[in-house]
């Protein structure tokens, strides 16, 4: 098999396994507590994991809260922020229509307590508009949430510009940057953002583990936390630290940090050697990623063949057409349903996210599969149209 959904997760780094052992072994003490030398062990694989993440970051160390994932990071910054945005009655939040699920879930409960939702419109890649981003804004709006990079299509947003932009309007900024930590050179001030979710698994670090940087000055981003009891995490996420998740989380990162330039370089190249294999033997292809987006992505859609026929045919190269898949109906992506592609073309797609696992023989060969088999289901559509007198799936001539 080849492993092309790095979007979805990442295989975990050897380093980061060893790491981790022995804090599931020896160093299983509970790091928000004292008194032994068993919790100091912990605590002390807690404290230089959150020295690796706040570096990642170019942040400082209390200014990172470690939670169970990304999608907590994101209800904790977006739901975090609601009382503060109640009580200053600044209740209108801006966004975008492409940001993951996890950050549509939470704006869709603010909005029922009390918020407003106004959408932020984007080009056809997903950039935002700045033109409307001016209009929209008002001495209301108290929350900006603009992924910095888009989880299906790689879209890098301004970000600089939108948090510089909600600076001089008092205006507090969260972005999801899950997808661009690692890929992109960034760090909390050169985007300006006060409030950043990243995810361990992404980086090729544990599940269920991801942080939250919290701006503490300039200005001071006060939340509120969603859960209560403990004094953890600055008390904004009580409960016992999950210490060996959190210690692989900071391997990642620093690994991540360590290797960028070199990596992005070496990603971008076979990302295009495989765009050149594919679009070079096949016409019909439609690019959905932008060609000024992440270093890793490609987001293909193939016109002339039935997306469950092809992903039904795949035997080699695992990738994903990034619609969730839900009590096992596969539905279509709201992304590019939203930027305008029709939903059998949305179905054919594929979502390709290529990782630091990857070789350069596995770019040729995931590229001889995917023509064979869109050959094979284009061969036979045409004999289907020829006989039924009738047009492909997608509404396109096969
Ligand atoms: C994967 C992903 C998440 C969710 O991360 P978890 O750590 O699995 O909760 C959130 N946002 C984006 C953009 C993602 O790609």
């Amino acid at each position: 098999m080849i492993y092309l959904d790095g979007h979805s997760t990442t295989p975990l780094a050897p380093e980061v396994f060893e790491a981790m052992k022995p804090y599931f072994l020896e160093r299983f003490g509970n790091a928000s507590q004292g008194l032994h030398r068993y919790n100091w062990e912990a605590r002390a694989g807690v404290d230089q994991a959150r020295e690796q993440v706040a570096a990642a970051l170019g942040a400082k160390d209390k200014e990172i809260v470690f939670t169970s994932g990304a999608t907590e990071a994101n209800h904790l910054a977006l739901l975090g922020s609601l009382p503060a945005l109640l009580e200053s009655g600044k209740k209108r939040i801006l966004s975008i229509r492409i940001e993951h699920a996890s950050v549509l879930g939470a704006l869709e409960l603010m909005e029922e307590r009390g918020c407003r939702v106004d959408w932020i419109r984007t080009d056809r890649e997903g950039r935002v508009d700045f033109d409307h981003l001016r209009d929209l804004m008002g001495a209301d709006v108290g929350l900006i949430s603009v992924a910095l990079a888009n989880h299906e299509i790689g879209t890098l947003q301004d970000l600089k510009r939108i948090s510089d932009f909600a600076r001089n309007h008092g205006c507090r900024v969260h972005t999801d940057a899950v997808q661009a930590f690692g890929k992109v050179p960034f760090t909390a001030d050169s985007i300006g953002a006060d409030l950043i979710t990243i995810s361990a698994h992404k980086v090729r670090g544990p599940k269920g583990v991801g942080a939250l940087y919290v701006r503490r000055k300039n200005p001071r981003i006060d939340l509120e936390p969603l859960y209560l009891g403990g004094g953890q995490e600055r008390r904004l996420r009580p409960g016992t630290p999950d210490t060996p998740a959190i210690v692989g989380f900071g391997v990642a990162a620093e690994s991540a940090l360590r290797t960028l330039d070199q990596d992005t370089e070496r990603l971008r190249r076979m990302r295009d050697r495989l765009w050149e294999l594919l679009s070079g033997a096949l016409e019909g292809w439609v690019r959905n990623s932008p060609a000024d987006g992440l270093p890793n992505n490609l987001n293909l859609s193939v016109r002339g063949v039935d997306g469950a026929a092809l992903f039904g045919r795949l035997k080699q190269v695992a990738v994903s057409n990034a619609s969730a898949c839900l009590n096992g109906i596969q539905d279509y992506s709201q992304v590019l349903t939203e930027l305008g592609v029709g939903r059998d073309l949305a179905r054919a797609t594929l979502r390709i996210g290529l990782g630091t696992w990857n070789t350069g023989s596995e770019i040729e060969a995931a590229a001889v599969e995917l023509i064979e088999v869109v050959r094979d289901l284009r061969m036979m559509e045409r004999q289907f149209a020829e006989q039924t007198g009738t047009f492909s799936m997608n509404g396109d001539k096969p």
